[in-house]
């Protein structure tokens, strides 16, 4: 007898079996819009030119452990993306630790605020959201809501702000910085003033998930608005977690930041031995190679520089194959309305077509999506957004 004859099998996360089967696809046609990685225009996954720069800076640089809570040098430069100008920041506020890319600052935050006695019980996210958002914080004890946030190709403000009023002290609540993912619907900046009204008045406890600051717009600034107006102009305390995945296509590094802010600067040093012992149970020390990278890219004004052009380069070319795929499917006359789909921002596009159009779509033109109409639109380029488009257009007909 097993000791485990009462363990159930756990499906994999759906997205990652698209990618299986479009790789055992042999078709010389076949487009993968499943995974969110960034392509080049020829479909290449792509160092950024920053990155290449950073590495030969490095060069060789050992395999010693970091410290638990990271490089030093990466977080202080991290950090500065999501509040620089910011008076916490200034004062000094603020407790960062280096963490397993986006997932792990999740974790990590989650993690440090069961340790710090919060008092926090509840995790609000949205419906829809990021397939890991759910997993990751009930498989952390907490019981987690979903608040509807899309409807019609849009961001439905009405519903989200309705279902955000029944959260109260003991809930934090997961906010998308930009470029919400799947939908790519943000809120306007009179929405998220709002968003931070009723949060501030609610004490419900900010953690913006920020995995592609810099990505959504190609400028940091711009993409990390809504945290600077929370922690700035509203003066709440904040978790904000960071990934280096998209931004700087660190994706396999796991190259993460944490952070919280909090009212003083003894009580930012407290959240830091938290973060540092969290991170000491589950992780011990952070990856090295990925931080040296980033840190190398945010403290080398040259490097630096680059970075900002190759932000540009990304969305630049993510925005250009929206109106691509738009303009397409006017010309072909496609049935319904794809405005949404210029009106989106991010990586990812939400279609809005069925799970069984997707499955045709798959089936008769070996094009290979998420089962929730989300396509990543960086999988789209020159020489394939036609194709998608003809495709598109005999799926919905
Ligand atoms: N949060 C959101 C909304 C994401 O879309 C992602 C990546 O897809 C992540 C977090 C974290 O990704 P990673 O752990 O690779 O940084």
């Amino acid at each position: 007898n097993s000791l485990f004859q009462n363990a159930e099998f756990v499906p994999p996360d759906a997205i990652f079996d698209v990618t299986r089967r479009y790789l055992a696809d042999a078709s010389p046609d076949k487009v993968n819009l499943g995974q969110g990685t960034y392509r080049d225009e020829n479909g290449q996954p792509w160092i950024l030119p920053s990155v290449r720069m950073a590495k030969e800076a490095i060069g060789e640089c050992g395999h010693e452990y970091l410290p638990i809570a990271g490089l030093k040098l990466f977080r202080d430069e991290a950090i500065k993306i999501a509040l620089r100008g910011t008076k916490a920041y200034d004062d000094g506020r603020v407790a960062t630790c280096q963490a397993l890319s986006g997932t792990g600052a999740l974790l990590l935050a989650g993690l440090a605020l069961k340790k710090a006695n919060a008092g926090i019980t509840t995790v609000y996210i949205t419906e829809p959201t990021w397939s890991n958002h759910d997993l990751l914080f009930s498989s952390l004890g907490f019981k987690v809501v979903s608040v509807p946030y899309y409807k019609d190709g849009a961001f439905d403000f009405k519903s989200y702000v309705n279902g955000l009023k029944e959260a109260d002290s003991t809930s934090a609540v997961v906010l998308h910085a930009c470029a919400h993912n799947p939908t790519g619907c943000d809120p306007s900046r009179d929405q998220w003033k709002e968003v931070g009204r009723l949060v501030q008045e609610k004490g419900i406890f900010p953690i913006f998930d920020s995995a592609y600051l810099g990505f959504n717009s190609g400028s940091v600034d711009e993409d990390a608005w809504a945290i600077r107006y929370f922690v700035d102009a509203l003066g709440l305390e904040a978790s904000i977690c960071l990934s280096f995945a998209k931004s700087m296509g660190l994706y396999g590094e796991r190259i993460g930041l944490v952070s919280y802010v909090t009212q003083s600067t003894e009580t930012a040093r407290t959240m830091s031995s938290i973060l540092e012992n969290v991170q000491r149970a589950t992780v011990s020390n952070p990856p090295a190679y990925g931080a040296r990278i980033a840190a190398t890219v945010l403290s080398t004004p040259a490097i630096a520089e680059q970075w900002s052009k190759d932000l540009i380069t990304m969305s630049g070319r993510i925005k250009s194959m929206r109106h691509k795929l738009f303009s397409e499917l006017t010309s072909l006359q496609t049935p319904g309305d794809w405005s949404h789909l210029i009106k989106q921002t991010g990586m990812f596009g939400y279609t809005g077509i069925s799970p069984s159009q997707v499955a045709y779509l798959e089936d008769k033109h070996h094009v290979y999506m998420a089962d929730t109409s989300r396509i990543s639109i960086a999988g789209l380029n020159e020489s394939n957004v036609a194709y998608f488009a003809s495709a598109l257009d005999d799926a919905v007909r």
